[in-house]
């Protein structure tokens, strides 16, 4: 290959959104030129194959390209979003998810996708958080390779394999205030223990692609951070992969005052292992001369281009460059649906059920159908949904109808969508409610309220809905509150004016058949939180895994306050961490969820209370169902270091199991812990595990549980650094 033939690899071409009607002339002369290693936004099953000809036949060393897209939650399927996916605790359905996107996106000619998303989010405000894995690094590791499993499938050349991408690397959804792009500071103990943790998962699990994220992460932009991309990534890691830059990632260097123009970009990028270039071309212009000048050597340069050629070897584009239409159909299948069904129901979390509203009686038949994401078939799609279609989105009204009959479904949004501030269609909306035995609000965020860019100071209902529901609150009828939304939504005073809160998040394609039938009880929701629930934006960051100051108040303290309303004054706990107008506890913990039964918790049983080096422990619990109804659980493990050489977050999560349980049935769940298991970075930034006390949780969320404690008496280091 000439120089100009490996610096036409590392260019990924195409268009912002999909290029639609015939293909661009400058793409195809790109492409027939040999300058473009991918194509990024062609769908089209004949734009594709036109042109994978012209690089293959016409271009001077006939090497296929890759076609990328972002394929986020499902391509024409729409699952939940991923932090909907995340509430599910289910790497099951992550896989199965991300497995039908993936032949749904492959049947059109993409073979590459720009997910997962593996930021770690621990602030609401983040409009990000919608498409993160949430806030905890045990549960996204477990999804991180759930995903890579069910794009890549068993085998990445198969035809219907998709390459994943882990971004965006690194500390991206640590961005200062919660506010997107922003730059993000983290202790590199922190960044090791917690941020860094599934993306380790995901290389593990053999993923084809890493992204470099847009924000600088303490000081150095990541897309020419030596020390995160170079020295961890490829030195630390063994990562052989390829690695892409964000759209326009390289040149905004230039703009985050890092380097001086287009071709000090470049070359900071590629010394730093960037191997393709999405969007801006500083490669394009610039390689060349920084060869010949030596400011990146060819070595440099062929590794970049070792790095792309090897990924399109794996995806088996030298034998097979070409798309075929699959035998039969692929796309929006009644499997595929079921799946996407499945999945809404398993990320649904009850939050709120007071007098059992929840599921509708019997005697419940007519019901009155309102607020603005009730029949919004766009909207409940959520953040990148690029080819995902409301004309194949089942809204929630339209399935309440067919479950309860249209004549007993009264519908009036009451609102146009949800930022909407007019009151004009108030009095329709209560009037909906005067024949009904029961209201449904369904409420939240539109899909564009979250996502890239947009983030959010105020993370409450937007718009009039929080007076819409205390309109509705006047008739005395029995409420529940449906959210749609991208993030927690705080909800103030509107929690005590609503009976039962269903959490759908956005939920795709198949919310509405979903939701229809968890309101009935013909399913029940089975969703834990993947994020600490605020009562107010201003209380972010939160979250369940922080450490501790030296001055917590006692818990009872704490509950004590946090029973006043926020924004009351309260009174002062004395010098001690915590808002005097805004608690300090969250609305719900990390883990939370209700069902439509009732779990207890009984004996928690060890095999040990001293783990010697080499040993495993044995943590067990009794869990019964004691409700009326069959349900499932999610079982908690969480830990925590009473000592460490620095200081240790307060609980950990560890474990987790889901578990089906009829009405009275009992299981015995048993968790294994090792002292490996409870390893962290010290101030040396080695991988220890300390000797010491630990206290041990199994319970049905982080802020509750069964406790016991442990010893380890003595124990090695682990590894000098690492995950
Ligand atoms: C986003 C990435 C995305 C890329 C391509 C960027 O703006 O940050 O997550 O994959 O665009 O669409």
């Amino acid at each position: 290959m000439t120089i100009d033939d490996k610096i036409g690899q590392t260019a990924q071409r195409g268009a912002s959104s999909r290029v639609k009607g015939p293909l661009p002339e400058a793409l195809k002369n790109a492409v027939r030129e040999g300058r473009a290693g991918s194509v990024i936004n062609v769908v089209d099953i004949e734009k594709v194959n036109e042109l994978q000809r012209i690089a293959v036949e016409e271009s001077p060393r006939h090497i296929p390209l890759i076609f990328a897209r972002d394929v986020i939650h499902g391509f024409k399927t729409i699952f939940p979003i991923p932090l909907g996916q995340a509430a599910t605790w289910d790497p099951e359905i992550v896989e199965q998810g991300s497995r039908i996107a993936a032949t749904e996106a492959s049947s059109n000619g993409i073979r590459w996708t720009f997910a997962p998303m593996l930021d770690i989010a621990r602030d609401a405000r983040w409009g990000r958080i919608a498409e993160s894995p949430g806030e905890d690094p045990y549960l996204a590791s477990l999804l991180a390779k759930a995903y890579v499993k069910g794009f890549q499938g068993d085998n990445l050349s198969a035809p219907n394999s998709i390459a994943a991408c882990a971004k965006h690397f690194a500390g991206y959804g640590a961005a200062e205030g919660g506010r997107d792009y922003n730059s993000a500071n983290i202790p590199e103990q922190l960044l090791r223990d917690v941020y860094l943790k599934p993306f380790a998962a995901a290389k593990d699990a053999g993923i084809g692609t890493f992204m470099a994220a847009f924000n600088d992460l303490n000081g150095v932009p990541s897309t020419g951070n030596q020390f995160l991309l170079k020295g961890i990534l490829r030195n630390e890691w063994k990562y052989d992969g390829m690695l892409v830059s964000d759209w326009n990632g390289v040149v905004e260097m230039t703009t985050h005052g890092f380097a001086r123009d287009s071709s000090d970009a470049a070359a900071k990028a590629a010394n730093a292992g960037v191997d393709m270039e999405m969007a801006s071309n500083t490669y394009e212009k610039n390689l060349k001369e920084l060869v010949a000048s030596g400011k990146v050597s060819i070595t440099q340069l062929n590794t970049l281009v070792r790095d792309i050629l090897r990924l399109k070897f794996r995806l088996g584009l030298f034998d097979n460059p070409y798309t075929e239409t699959p035998d039969g159909k692929v796309i929006l299948t009644d499997a595929n649906l079921a799946a996407a069904k499945k999945a809404v129901i398993e990320s649904t979390v009850l939050l709120k059920n007071d007098n059992i509203t929840l599921p509708f009686a019997k005697n419940v038949k007519k019901i009155a159908v309102i607020g603005p994401l009730a029949d919004a078939p766009h909207e409940q799609l959520g953040t990148w949904t690029f080819d995902g279609d409301a004309k194949d989105t089942h809204t929630p009204l339209t399935a309440m109808q067919q479950l309860y009959g249209k004549d007993n479904i009264f519908y009036a949004p009451g609102l146009n969508f949800s930022r909407d501030r007019g009151t004009d269609g108030f009095s329709k909306a209560v009037k909906a409610t005067h024949d009904a035995d029961a209201i449904v609000f369904f409420g939240g965020e539109e899909a564009i309220l979250s996502g890239e860019a947009h983030s959010r100071a105020d993370i409450g209902l937007p718009g009039a809905q929080d007076s819409l529901i205390s309109a509705l609150h006047q008739e005395g009828k029995p409420i529940v509150l449906v959210i749609m939304a991208g993030r927690p939504i705080t909800l103030g005073n509107i929690l005590n004016k609503v009976d039962a809160v269903l959490m759908a998040w956005h939920p795709g394609t198949m919310g509405g058949p979903a939701i229809a039938d968890m309101l009935a009880g013909i399913y029940t929701p089975e969703g834990r939180l993947p994020v600490t629930w605020p009562k107010t934006g201003a209380q972010e960051p939160l979250y369940y895994n922080h450490t501790n100051t030296g001055r917590p108040a006692t818990k009872q303290a704490y509950v004590a306050l946090d029973s006043i309303p926020v924004g009351a004054w309260q009174s002062s706990l004395g010098n001690t961490s915590h808002y005097l107008d805004a608690g300090y506890l969250p609305q719900y913990p990390f883990g939370y969820g209700l069902s439509y039964t009732m779990f207890d918790y009984y004996h928690l049983v060890q095999d040990k209370t001293v783990i010697n080096p080499g040993e495993t422990i044995q943590i067990s619990a009794e869990i019964v169902n004691v409700g009326e109804r069959a349900g499932t659980d999610i079982v908690q493990l969480y830990v925590q270091q009473m000592v460490g050489d620095v200081v240790r977050p307060v609980r950990e999560l560890k474990g987790f199991k889901k578990i089906s349980l009829s009405p009275r049935q009992k299981q015995m769940i048993t968790f294994k812990l090792t002292a490996a298991d409870l390893a962290y970075h010290n101030q040396q930034m080695k991988l220890v595990t300390d000797p010491g006390i630990y206290k041990v949780w199994i319970g049905r969320n982080s802020a509750e549980g069964l406790q016991g404690s442990f010893e380890i008496k003595e124990a090695p280091v682990v590894k000098e650094k690492g995950r």
